[in-house]
């Protein structure tokens, strides 16, 4: 039994979930962000972006020097972005379940690349990997008054 990581499991997270201009274009918009609505997250962020090239290159500033880089950095300034802020209990590790893992042929059904999408360049949504890089990377895609505080009316029925 390790309490401590219980404790970090029951913590209030913050993750950027962004769904990328191929989910965009496919017109899985509603179908992805009524994903993060069931589970019981809260938004508290959301905008339609065309994300320039100079963002998109910080935003993966970790993978710069892999070989896949200058096809990632055209492939999310392709097109519009649809740039979520999602905030509760465990998101970040739960957000990162629900999308499923990077490959959507090695993703589970029932999860967002699993259920639609082939292929690892096309794999329609990101989610931060953790709670560090959830507050890093809102604060790098929302401005300043472009989030929401609200209070849900059904949070005691999602949390006690
Ligand atoms: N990616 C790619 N080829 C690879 C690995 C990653 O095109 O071999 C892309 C893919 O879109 C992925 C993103 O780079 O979602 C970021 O990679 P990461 O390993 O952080 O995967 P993620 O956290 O999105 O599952
Ligand atoms: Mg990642």
């Amino acid at each position: 039994f390790l309490p401590h990581l219980v404790a970090a499991m029951e913590e209030v997270e913050e993750t950027y979930i962004m769904i990328k201009p191929d989910g965009f274009q496919r017109g899985l918009v509603g179908e992805i962000i009524s994903r993060f609505e069931k589970k019981g997250f809260k938004l508290k962020g959301l905008k339609l972006f065309q994300c320039p090239k100079e963002l998109a290159q910080e935003h993966y500033k970790d993978l710069q020097s892999k070989p896949f880089f200058p096809k990632l950095i055209n492939y999310i300034t392709s097109g519009p972005v649809v740039c979520m802020a999602w905030e509760g209990i465990g998101v970040v590790a739960s957000a990162r379940k629900l999308i499923g893992v990077t490959n959507p042929l090695n993703a589970e059904p029932g999860t967002i690349r699993g259920d639609l999408a082939v292929q690892t360049g096309r794999n329609v949504v990101h989610g931060s990997d953790s709670p560090e890089n959830g507050k890093r990377e809102i604060a790098l895609w929302f401005k300043e008054g472009e989030l929401c505080e609200w209070t849900p009316v059904l949070e005691p029925w999602l949390t006690e």
